[in-house]
């Protein structure tokens, strides 16, 4: 058997990553920068107002309350046209630009307005100082200066600070295109009867799911029958089409378990059929493949739901992330304590167990919240390979080694799943 660590490498080895391209920002989202991002404008391009009130020159104001004059009325889009001089003041909006001869803005709720607020007096009731309630031009960022570095992802407000910077386009790595396909006479599309012998073939969505929640562009490239050379054209059509490609089915020792046959005979040397040393998920296929645009990985999953989602989280997710110039590539894992027993025999392989995990409840004397980062950790109900509801029950997989398993109240890793669970997690140890 090959320790799961060894598999890992040889992916990883065969996954640099995308070549980058220029993107509009927009078009970038979800994408990791290649270099860094530097801004074409200061942010924000011109001394504004950070308030609704009037601009004024703070010295007038020292022995407020002061009446002013109102010159004009500057909003958000617009300029005043012309200097506020001594004893002056504009009424201005939040974003409006600060008129030449005004420094600072006393807001609206400090002043009173005395007979027209356009063009009267202005009763200024307490006094500001230089600078006061301006956002001075390049304050959030300067023209020339990094917006973002290499490494990071665009996100809705990653993508915010780069277009207000002016950054036309930016150099990422494009998020993968990566196919799916499944393959199993047995199957038939959700939504269609079974008839005899036949099961849903739930695995094509779900790694389709899986894909684009890595990040990536999911492609449907359908199902294919148990048929050598029905599947080798198959994968012919996506190493046309995609960066990587996930099969489902077949990479067992079966009569029928055709992935594993077609990748030897189309990969050669290149292709690989490993027995990994962990439960579920122990059959993969992993074959570096020629497409018109470079190698192509191309990962051969095992049939069981349960093994596929399992080796999809140990083998294709981490790959697609480093194709796709993540720097965190992996799931976040957390330490739980084991609410009941674990137990497992030992059999040479790490075994991952579906499980729940809660928040530990108070412990006596540290509190209402029991602790920051308590967890426990509970077993799903059903731990076949082939029972799939267990892990859409579960919020992760606890990572058991080889021997005993865990006692309860003993600590247990568990890699966390549920997306919705997940921000907790990042950055624990
Ligand atoms: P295989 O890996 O092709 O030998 O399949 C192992 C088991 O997984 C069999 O019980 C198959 O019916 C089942 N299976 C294979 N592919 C799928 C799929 N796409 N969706 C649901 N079950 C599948
Ligand atoms: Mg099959």
């Amino acid at each position: 058997m090959t320790p799961l660590e060894e598999a890992q490498r040889l992916v990883l080895g065969a996954c640099p990553p995308l070549r980058p391209a220029e993107l509009r920002p927009a078009d970038a989202l979800g994408c990791v920068l290649a270099g860094p991002a530097v801004a074409q404008v200061d942010v924000p391009p011109f001394a504004n107002s950070a308030m609704d009130g009037y601009a004024l020159r703070a010295a007038d104001t020292g022995a407020a309350p002061v009446t002013l004059e109102v010159v004009g009325r500057v909003l958000a889009g617009s300029t005043l046209g012309r200097e506020v001089g001594p004893g002056q003041s504009a009424r201005i909006m939040t974003g409006a630009p600060l008129p030449q001869g005004a420094d600072s803005v006393c807001m609206i709720e400090r002043t009173r307005a005395d007979g027209a607020t356009e063009h009267g007096r202005v009763v200024v009731e307490a006094s500001v100082v230089p600078g006061e309630n301006v956002r001075a031009p390049g304050s959030d960022v300067r023209a020339g200066e990094v917006v973002l570095d290499a490494g990071a992802e665009v996100g809705p407000t990653q993508l915010a600070a780069l277009v207000s910077a002016g950054c036309a386009t930016v150099t990422v790595r494009p998020r993968p295109r990566v196919a799916v396909i499944t393959t199993g006479d047995e199957l038939v599309d959700p939504g269609t009867p079974l008839g005899p012998a036949q099961v849903y073939d739930s695995n094509r969505p779900m790694l389709l799911a899986l894909v684009a929640e890595s990040g990536c562009r999911a492609l449907d490239l359908g199902r294919s029958a148990d048929d050598e050379d029905e599947l080798a054209g198959r994968i012919h059509e996506a190493l046309g089409r995609a960066d990587a490609l996930v099969l489902s089915g077949g990479v067992s020792v079966g009569d029928v378990d055709v992935v594993r046959m077609v990748l030897q005979r189309l990969g050669g040397e290149a292709a690989h059929w490993l027995q990994i040393a962990i439960r579920p998920a122990k059959p993969f296929s992993f074959a570096a493949l020629p497409g018109p645009e470079g190698t192509v990985p191309v990962f051969g999953l095992p049939g069981n739901p349960v093994s596929s989602a399992v080796s999809f989280e140990l083998l294709v997710r981490p790959a697609l992330r480093a194709m796709a110039g993540h720097r965190v590539t992996g799931r976040p894992r957390v330490w739980a304590r084991a609410a009941e027993p674990l137990r497992r025999v030992a059999d040479g392989k790490t075994h991952f167990v579906r499980v729940q995990l809660a928040a530990a409840p108070p412990a006596p004397g540290t509190g209402a919240d029991g602790g920051r980062g308590s967890w426990v950790v509970r077993p799903c109900p059903g731990q076949g390979s082939h029972q799939i509801r267990s892990m859409g029950l579960a919020d992760g997989l606890a990572v058991l080694a080889d021997g005993g398993g865990a006692e309860a109240g003993e600590p247990v890793e568990v890699i966390v799943t549920n997306p919705a669970l997940a921000p907790w997690f990042v950055g624990a140890p």
